[in-house]
C-alpha cells in the first residue's frame, strides 16, 4: 500500500504508475477505521481496479471543537485494515496540506443543508463540501463510495456531484450495524461496552416507530418516541420522518421513498442514525 501524505506526492504517484484507462474508486474518511468503513472499501475493491482511501479528520466541518479534538485517532491499526483489505493507495494528508491558504469555500445547497444536521452543527455541510471538493480534485476518482448511516451528507454530495458536474459515480454503501443493531461509527469508541449495549435502543425505536406508521401519523408517533429514548438517558436533537429525495418532512408513508432521521446524545457522544422506509405501491 502507497501512502501518500501530500496532494503533489499522490498525483506524482498516479502519473507515474497508474494506468489512465484503470477505474479509481475513492472512498473518504476521518480513520478510526471500523467495519463500517470496510465495507465501503470492500465495496469498491469489488467494483474498481485501483482503490484510494483518505484518512484526514477535517477541522472545517466541525462546528464543536470539544468534539473536533475527542475526535478518535487509530491511525496504526487503521494502516494495518487497510494493507489487510489490500487497499492501492492510502492518502493520509497534513492539516497544513489540505488548507494551505486561510481562506475558505462558501457553498449553497438550499434546504439540504439548513434542516437536521444542518440545524445542530451549522457550517458543517460547507466544510464536508470543501474537503470532499478538494479531495475528488485530488483523487481524481472515477468512482467515490459513502455510507448510508450519514444519509443528510450522501444528498448534500449528490447535489455537490451534479452542479460542479464531476466525472464520477457516486456509489451508496448501506450501513453497517454490530449484533445489537447500533450503527458502527468511530464516535462508539467514546462509549463503554455497556453503553454501546444501551445505545442499540436507537436502532429498537427505529424499527418500532416505523412498524406503527402506517397505522399512525408521523407528528404523535415521534415525540412518543423521543420520550422513550429520553427516559433511558438519551438527549434527542431531532427525530424525523423525510422524503429521501428532498429532506423534507413528511406525515405519512406514502409513494415516496422515505427515511426516519434521528441524532441523539448518549453520554456525551453524538450519534445519528436512519431507516428507509420503501414506498407503498
Ligand atoms: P467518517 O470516517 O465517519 O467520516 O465516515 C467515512 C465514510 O464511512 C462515510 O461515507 C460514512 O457514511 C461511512 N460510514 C461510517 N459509518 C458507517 C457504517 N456504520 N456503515 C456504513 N458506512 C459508514
Amino acid at each position: 500500500m502507497f501512502i501518500a501524505n501530500s496532494p503533489s506526492i499522490l498525483q506524482e504517484y498516479f502519473k507515474q504508475t497508474i494506468d489512465s484507462q484503470k477505474t479509481i474508486g475513492f472512498v473518504p474518511t476521518m480513520g478510526a477505521l471500523h467495519k463500517g468503513h470496510l465495507s465501503l472499501v470492500k465495496s469498491s475493491k469489488t467494483t474498481c481496479d485501483i482503490t484510494v482511501v483518505s484518512i484526514f479528520v477535517n477541522p472545517t466541518q466541525f462546528n464543536n471543537s470539544h468534539d473536533f479534538e475527542k475526535y478518535p485517532n487509530t491511525i496504526t491499526e487503521d494502516q494495518q485494515l487497510l494493507k489487510e483489505e489490500g487497499v492501492d493507495v492510502l492518502f493520509f494528508p497534513t492539516k497544513e496540506n489540505m488548507y494551505p491558504e486561510a481562506s475558505t469555500l462558501t457553498f449553497n445547497f438550499g434546504f439540504l443543508e439548513t434542516t437536521m444536521e444542518g440545524e445542530f452543527r451549522p457550517g458543517h455541510f460547507n466544510g464536508v463540501a470543501t474537503i470532499v471538493t478538494k479531495l475528488f480534485h485530488i483523487v481524481n476518482p472515477t468512482h467515490a463510495f459513502f455510507g448510508q448511516k450519514d444519509l443528510q451528507q450522501v444528498a448534500v454530495i449528490q447535489s455537490l456531484v451534479q452542479s460542479l458536474s464531476f466525472p464520477l459515480e457516486l456509489i451508496v454503501v448501506p450501513t453497517s450495524r454490530d449484533q445489537n443493531g447500533l450503527a458502527l461509527s468511530s464516535r462508539n469508541l467514546r462509549l463503554t461496552k455497556e453503553q454501546r449495549q444501551d445505545a442499540s435502543l436507537i436502532y429498537k425505536i427505529l424499527n418500532s416507530t416505523i412498524d406503527h406508521l402506517p397505522k399512525q401519523a408521523a407528528n404523535q408517533l415521534l415525540t412518543e418516541s423521543i420520550a422513550t429514548l429520553s427516559q433511558q438517558g438519551f438527549e434527542t436533537e431531532y427525530l424525523r420522518l423525510v422524503e429521501m429525495n428532498t429532506l423534507k418532512e413528511t406525515e405519512y408513508v406514502s409513494n415516496k421513498k422515505l427515511a426516519l432521521c434521528i441524532a441523539t446524545n448518549f453520554h456525551g457522544v453524538r450519534l445519528i442514525d436512519n431507516l428507509i422506509i420503501e414506498p407503498i405501491c
